[in-house]
């Protein structure tokens, strides 16, 4: 898709003005029904498609990505834009800088739509928790688009822009691309910057591709991935251009089936699917293997502990005097008093959501002095579990595999309402992504078929971990999947 954009730009049958009011236009037609969008830059994305024009029209080199419209989820800092994470708390908040994904997608000539829906703050599975509006799934508007980064998916998936970017804590890249047919990459920790991103859990969060191909997926990484003095975090190891490596051949690629996500909360028809795939990657010359993750069960309940805490920790900074909402002298005021407490209790009170109050509420539990051995201490005592079980896994000395295949999410697209009071059904559809965060791997979700409920196709993802740093690989095996009919 970018790369047959990039062509035409090049030739001259369309500039990148004409492209991006065209894309101005599917929004304006489309988005009244699918929310995707919080805030459209239209000027931003016309002066930046001009300048693409202009060197285009002087015969300049221009990079993959310049002219091609595409959106970013509203929990990233665009210079001089507003950046809300979809919180009233951050309803009037004006970004002062530009996060380093933005920094380098400008760079490359990237013009930037709009900003989109999510979960607020990223915490949910389905954009219900959006302060502002809830997204639909362009296939099937009576269901979610899945979340957190519903609105950067039903973008993509909604024909509204080409690419999106998202971020992924638990699956909130992955899980609303399997539940609207396109491909999403969380990649390994520390390949992408998070300098910009409004942190949910720091240790665990990642910026990635929404992207209709695996192609655009690797093109899209090779431009955000690198090494960054603005976040510590971030690799050593530069980025690559992972485009160069799909080759279509996997033949000798050695995948683990992991017995425990074949348990008996998936669903048969997604069993179907996923079995299929596994047919389809032995007949492209793939060694199936299956493995065990002796600690996966514990990924989900580590991952409810490790999050709320880390979540207490990063919502301290939203307290009515650094950022965005300040309430002073609110009618219904808690104390009323015209002390700063009061400010910060009634700003928290009336600007955040009860999915985020929750989560601060229980990571301030978890790492109180008492409960900090019980509960975080020994959560992250099993997390290195699971970090060994994937190092055994991987061992190349030992019978180890290269990737290893699921299906996404344990269930396709849901209705609206469906999970909304029942938390632990929510959280359960991140039962198979979770675990790429918490060990850190690389981690794709791509469309591996589709399923009929009420009358439409709904699409179904398969998702491939790879080896920490392995993107080429991981990108290599899925593009070969995708391309073969
Ligand atoms: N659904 C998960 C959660 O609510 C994941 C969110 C995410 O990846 N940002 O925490």
């Amino acid at each position: 898709m970018i790369k047959k954009l990039h062509k035409q730009l090049k030739n001259g049958e369309i500039t990148s003005t004409e492209l991006t009011l065209k894309y101005f236009s599917k929004i304006e037609k489309k988005d009244s029904d699918i929310l995707a969008f919080l805030t459209l830059t239209k000027d931003l994305a016309v002066k930046q498609a001009q300048a693409v024009d202009e060197k285009i029209k002087k015969g300049e080199e221009i990079d993959l990505l310049a002219g091609i419209p595409m959106a970013i989820k509203d929990n990233m800092c665009v210079s001089g834009e507003r950046t809300t994470a979809a919180s009233k708390i951050l309803d009037n908040y004006i970004a002062p800088y530009d996060a380093t994904v933005i920094k380098r997608l400008k760079k490359s000539g990237a013009v930037i739509l709009g900003k989109t829906n999510l979960d607020e703050f990223a915490m949910g599975a389905s954009t219900e928790n959006s302060a502002y509006q809830k997204t639909k799934n362009p296939i099937d508007i009576s269901r979610v688009p899945g979340g957190s980064s519903g609105g950067s998916v039903a973008s993509v998936a909604g024909k509204m822009a080409v690419y999106a970017l998202g971020s992924d804590t638990g699956g909130s890249i992955r899980q609303p691309s399997a539940f609207c047919g396109t491909v999403g990459l969380k990649p390994t920790y520390g390949r992408v910057s998070r300098h910009g991103l409004l942190a949910m859990a720091s240790s665990l969060d990642q910026i990635g591709p929404i992207t209709e191909t695996v192609e655009d997926s690797a093109i899209v990484l090779s431009r955000i991935a690198g090494r960054d003095k603005m976040d510590a975090t971030s690799a050593k190891s530069g980025g690559k251009s992972y485009e160069d490596f799909l080759t279509g051949d996997i033949s000798g690629v050695t995948i683990g089936v992991p017995k425990e996500y074949f348990g008996d909360d998936l669903d048969d028809k997604i069993r179907a699917i996923a079995m299929k795939a596994i047919d389809k990657f032995k007949k492209l010359g793939a060694k199936i293997k299956e493995i065990s993750i002796p600690h996966s069960e514990y990924a989900l309940p580590v991952y409810y502990i490790i999050v709320p805490s880390e979540v207490s920790s990063n919502m301290a900074r939203f307290d009515g005097i650094r950022y965005g909402l300040s309430i002073d002298n609110e009618e219904k005021s808690i104390l009323n008093d015209g002390t700063l407490l009061e400010t910060y209790l009634d700003t928290r009170e009336i600007g955040l959501g009860d999915e985020v109050k929750k989560r601060m509420m229980l990571g301030t539990y978890t790492l109180s002095a008492g409960y900090y051995d019980a509960y975080y201490k020994k959560a992250q005592k099993v997390r290195e579990l699971l970090y060994q079980d994937f190092q055994k896994i991987f061992n190349p000395s030992g019978d180890g595999v290269d990737l290893i295949f699921s299906p996404t999410a344990p269930e396709p697209a849901f209705k609206f309402g469906e999970k909304m009071n029942d938390p632990l059904k929510m959280y359960l559809t991140d039962i198979y992504t979770v675990t790429a965060n918490l060990v850190g791997v690389p981690a794709i979700s791509f469309p591996i078929g589709t399923v009929k409920e009420d009358g439409k196709d709904l699409p179904i993802g398969g998702q491939l971990m790879g080896k920490w740093f392995g993107e080429e690989e991981l990108l290599n095996v899925a593009h070969t999947f995708e391309i073969t009919k």
